[in-house]
């Protein structure tokens, strides 16, 4: 029987995935990354129907009639709609099963949350993946999925620090020996950023942009440091005295300004995590840096201010989008060693 069991391991195709409030992403054993999309769904309220799922479903956004609802279940780093959190994982791994002969065989699955997720809504994220047709779920905390997608030495006795900025948390992590040693999980990341933006050129210059164009502007000139090239964009709203379209010129050090409060809040928590944390740990982590994961941490001259803020050495991790992906496809791949991580959860397993 266990030999039976083994080879249906072997060829099951198990899936690693990465529930981010922006992304979602698909790591397949033996093929790698196959879904990188938008955590969006659009619904037609009428009649309850999925419209359209991830890229196709943003472009829907800010361009619907009042039947249609465009929305991430996901904010915030949590299951706000558990029905369209369902629907879109269904979809997700559904995709990846549709394409093989074992699709036959119901695959392990690994999935990557935030930290800060309560106990309640770990239930939910093991019961829509089952229900998603998983043979067996596990759970990793995001930080440490991004830690070992960055390949840090997790198990060993020495302090790995990670530093995850997604769009709707920021999760900060010292691991060491396989598990987390302090952390924080903010709500203060990328989607808070594109609201600063927002707030700010409407209070300086009367301007009113959609969250879209302020995420554009974020990514094209944003920046948590002065930078040697000064850059600047135009910009495209509706004026809040004429009602009209007006273009504007913004400079980085504007966006810069814009962004101020919400890095410094990022780098304070940051800071105050070393503090929580065991002086030998400290030690390691001074020799290794703190590294940058998620899509905020590819702010301009974020890891500088990190680096001011904290007197540690930051470094930008190598494709910090998919790092918690590569990280659930490292414990796939290493199922029976990380399983010593993992810990109970009812018919699902953890790895904290
Ligand atoms: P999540 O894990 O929550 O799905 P991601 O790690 O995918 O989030 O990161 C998404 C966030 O990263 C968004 O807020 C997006 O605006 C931001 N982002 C992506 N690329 C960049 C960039 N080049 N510069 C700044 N921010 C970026
Ligand atoms: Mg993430």
């Amino acid at each position: 029987m266990l030999i039976l069991k083994d080879i249906f391991n072997k060829i099951s195709k198990d899936i690693g995935i990465d529930l981010g409030t922006a992304n979602t992403l698909v790591y397949v054993r033996g093929r790698g990354i196959v879904i990188n999309e938008p955590s969006i769904i659009a619904l037609n309220k009428k009649n309850g129907q999925i419209l359209a799922i991830g890229r196709e479903a943003r472009k829907m956004v800010g361009k619907t009639p009042s039947h249609i609802t465009v929305s991430r279940p996901l904010v915030d780093g949590v299951v706000s709609d558990f029905e369209a959190t369902e629907m879109m994982l269904k979809y997700f791994i559904n995709k990846v099963r549709e394409d093989s002969f074992t699709s036959l065989l119901s695959p392990r699955v690994v999935v990557g949350i935030p930290s800060g997720v309560t106990e309640v809504e770990k239930r939910a994220v093991i019961d829509v993946t089952q229900s998603a047709g998983a043979r067996e779920v596990y759970l990793v905390d995001e930080p440490m999925a991004a830690a070992i997608g960055a390949r840090l030495p997790v198990e060993e006795a020495t302090g790995n620090m990670i530093v995850d900025i997604g769009g709707g948390t920021a999760e900060i992590a010292v691991i060491s020996l396989g598990g987390i040693v302090a952390s924080r999980s903010l709500k203060v990341a990328g989607d808070k950023m594109n609201e600063d933006v927002v707030r700010f050129v409407r209070n300086r210059y009367n301007l009113l942009l959609g969250e879209k164009t302020a995420e554009d502007i974020k990514i094209s000139i944003g920046s948590a440091y002065p930078m040697e090239q000064e850059l600047e964009m135009v910009i495209r709203g509706r004026d809040l005295i004429s009602g009209l379209p007006k273009e504007v010129v913004i400079g980085d050090d504007e966006i810069r300004e814009a962004l101020a409060h919400s890095v410094r809040i990022i780098a304070g928590n940051v800071k105050a995590v070393i503090e929580e944390t065991p002086p030998e740990l400290v030690g390691d982590i001074m020799q290794k840096g703190i590294i940058l994961a998620g899509g905020g941490g590819v702010i301009k001259g974020l890891d500088q201010l990190i680096a001011e803020q904290t007197g540690m050495p930051v470094r930008k991790m190598e494709d910090p989008l998919t790092a918690v992906v590569r990280g659930t496809g490292i414990v796939l791949e290493n199922l029976s060693k990380f399983k010593e991580m993992l810990t109970d959860l009812g018919d699902g397993k953890r790895i904290r």
